[in-house]
């Protein structure tokens, strides 16, 4: 099978200290009280499960919610090797960009061009729906966000943005001048745009939150169960260290740590970021810096920056450089020079903060594919291997995901299930030497000299 490597599951160096972030100063885990929470015994003996998902971040929770709806009778089995939420999901920027899943509308007509925004539109629509339905208390703030530009080339990308916005029907406003100072107050940018679409949540209460409602419907989690093997077929057999589970179907939703497991090698490969979060700002604090809408925001640089505030009035700001680790290294969860230029950005943004204390800094891995664009779809001899990988952002995105590989799997054909990026062929990366060279240098010609500078634009 074309992304299951001859090396597959070898069940070696799958120790959770290869596996995963080991440093874990997340402010919201911390928010999110994981600490405390309630952690799934691990598989244990020989199973049985109609299907099996793997990865208990948001792709694999939203397709355990997605197939229950669809298939309330089949027994679903969701396998996490850490706890759900341990990976991006629980440490990401927390942003919804709901054109996550627009392209190019040049050629369609209205109606087609409408269904590509609802399935762009359906991530934030889901999220909303655990929050109202389902009582996912995430701390969702549906404030919008602000996109800004530190040079007249940025602040014409802005008003091409906008244009753009308009060809799919949404509203978006250019700020310049007093109608930005209104919005954030910084004598970095020269313009923005704000986009009210788009909102900002605690990424790990949601995580959490998702695990409470498919468990809920019916869902078996196991958590702390590492996959060390899966051997693909009619009926796949799945290892985990101290148990194993058969099914004729099974879910990859590991996204950034697929290939240690031999999955999509040399075709999605981690790329990492990492995070702070200050103490709690005063209210002459939060004065002194605008924002008084509460809106993210994030700039237009190639390492780029997103900050937001968060429920109890810190910022939360991440970005600046996204790491890189040679052989496809997965990130430790923290990296102290990722951390000072973090500091540096936040501080050269907001002068005002001078002195600001940090209390929390960590990371985490998401994947990169050559494109920057993710691919769900259904694989195998037998048509019963279906995945979701390759989210360089994924917090609506996945939720969406989840939708399609349900749909895939009821046999629907619908715009979820026609979108351009289901069962889209993912680029082959290059070797693993190859990679461990042209990163780098990709990354140093982006930055000094803007090369592929408007492909990042494009896809970030
Ligand atoms: C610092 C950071 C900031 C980000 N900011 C944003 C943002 O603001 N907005 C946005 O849209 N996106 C953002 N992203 C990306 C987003 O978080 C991811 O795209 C998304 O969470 C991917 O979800 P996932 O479920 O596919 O993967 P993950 O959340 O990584 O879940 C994969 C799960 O698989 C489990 N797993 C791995 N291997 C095994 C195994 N062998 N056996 C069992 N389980 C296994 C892991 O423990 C993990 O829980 C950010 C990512 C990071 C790291």
């Amino acid at each position: 099978m074309e992304y299951f490597s001859r090396r597959t599951s070898s069940g070696k160096n799958l120790r959770p200290s290869d596996l995963y972030e080991y440093s874990i100063d997340n402010f919201w885990f911390k928010a999110a009280n994981l600490e405390n929470e309630t952690i799934n015994e691990p598989l244990r003996g020989n199973h049985k499960a109609d299907i099996v998902i793997i990865g208990g971040g948001y792709m694999g929770l939203s397709s355990a919610f997605h197939i229950h709806q669809s298939f309330p009778d089949k027994k679903i089995t969701l396998l996490e090797g850490a706890c759900c939420g341990y990976g991006a999901s629980g440490r990401n920027g927390g942003f919804c960009v709901t054109s996550d899943l627009l392209s190019d509308s040049t050629n369609l007509d209205d109606e087609s061009t409408q269904k590509m925004v609802d399935v762009s539109f359906y991530g934030l629509k889901q999220i909303k729906r655990l929050v109202n339905e389902y009582g996912v208390d995430c701390d969702l703030m549906e404030n919008g966000m602000l996109s800004l530009a530190m040079t007249e080339q940025e602040a014409r990308w802005l008003e091409d943005t906008a244009q753009q916005m308009k060809a799919f029907g949404l509203e978006s406003t250019l700020l310049q001048g007093a109608s930005l100072e209104a919005e954030i107050r910084s004598p970095r940018f020269v313009a923005g745009l704000l986009l009210p679409h788009n909102a900002t949540l605690n990424p790990a209460k949601l995580a959490r939150g998702m695990k409470r409602v498919v468990e809920e419907r019916g869902v078996e989690i196991r958590e702390k169960s590492i996959v060390t093997r899966i051997v693909p077929g009619k009926v796949h057999r799945v290892e985990t260290e101290r148990g194993r589970i058969d099914a004729p179907v099974i879910v990859l939703a590991m996204n950034a740590y697929s290939p240690k497991l031999g999955l999509f090698r040399n075709r999605i490969f981690p790329l990492c970021s990492y995070i702070i979060a200050t103490q709690p700002l005063s209210r002459e604090q939060w004065e002194s810096i605008g924002l008084n809408q509460r809106r993210g925001f994030g700039d237009l640089r190639a390492q780029f920056n997103y900050a937001a505030p968060s429920a109890d009035g810190r910022i939360v700001i991440g970005g600046s450089d996204y790491p890189y680790y040679k052989n496809d290294g997965l990130s430790s969860g923290f990296n102290a020079s990722v951390r000072d230029l973090l500091i540096k950005d936040l501080l050269t943004t907001f002068p005002q903060l001078e002195g600001i204390e940090i209390d929390h800094s960590w990371g985490g891995t998401m994947s990169g594919t050559r494109d920057l664009t993710p691919s769900v779809g259904v694989i195998g001899e037998h048509k019963n291997v279906y995945y979701g990988v390759g989210f360089f952002e994924g917090v609506p995105t996945t939720q969406t995901a989840g939708r399609i590989i349900a749909d895939l799997m009821a046999g629907e054909r619908n715009a979820f299930t026609e979108h351009a990026i289901v069962n889209r062929k993912i680029p082959y990366a290059g070797p693993q030497w190859v990679r461990n060279v042209a990163i780098p240098v990709f990354k140093t010609l982006l930055t000094r000299f803007g090369v592929g500078r408007q492909f990042i634009r494009d896809r970030a």
